[in-house]
């Protein structure tokens, strides 16, 4: 997704909406809805938001459901569903925030960002290193944050 008007910091940039769906949901519609494995957000243990219906993954994507991901991302999750802007964004740049702010598992790729901060593998597990959380504070889910709390770190 790219920025066509200048966005402010802090400004919302989209705010995710949907249905709240079970891993076990998400593993049983998966093989006929490939989208409905990498196209969500965690919004607490085992819960993820998705689409209302599996099928729309099948054809046409909102613009708020292909945001990439970074390591050095331009919008931050605000609560649970809402990105603003973390700076200012200029027209034609990519719109990114970063997948390890909002999900904690069901989660595995290698990151190709290319910014000297790039974690490499995402997987969910950043939350655990206090540096990752100092640099994307204010930014983090509540499920980050509940995570955060309930292992004590
Ligand atoms: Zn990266």
């Amino acid at each position: 997704m790219w920025c066509i008007a200048p966005i402010e910091l802090g400004e919302v940039v989209i705010i995710w909406g949907g249905k709240v769906w079970t891993h076990r949901e998400i593993e049983e519609l998966a093989p006929g809805y490939p989208r409905m494995a990498t196209h969500i957000c965690m919004v607490a243990p085992g819960l993820f938001l998705g689409p209302i219906e599996p099928q729309h993954l099948a054809t046409d994507l909102d613009t708020s459901e292909v945001v990439n991901h970074s390591c050095r991302p331009n919008l931050g999750v605000q609560g649970q569903v809402v990105l603003v802007a973390r700076r200012a964004i200029a027209v034609g740049e990519e719109l990114t925030y970063d997948y390890e702010t909002t999900d904690t598992e069901g989660m595995w790729f290698e990151c190709r960002c290319g910014v000297p901060e790039c974690q490499g593998i995402i997987d969910g597990q950043s939350w655990k290193r206090p540096e990752w959380r100092e640099a994307n504070a204010g930014y983090l889910s509540w499920n980050v944050l509940e995570t955060v709390r309930r292992a004590g770190v």
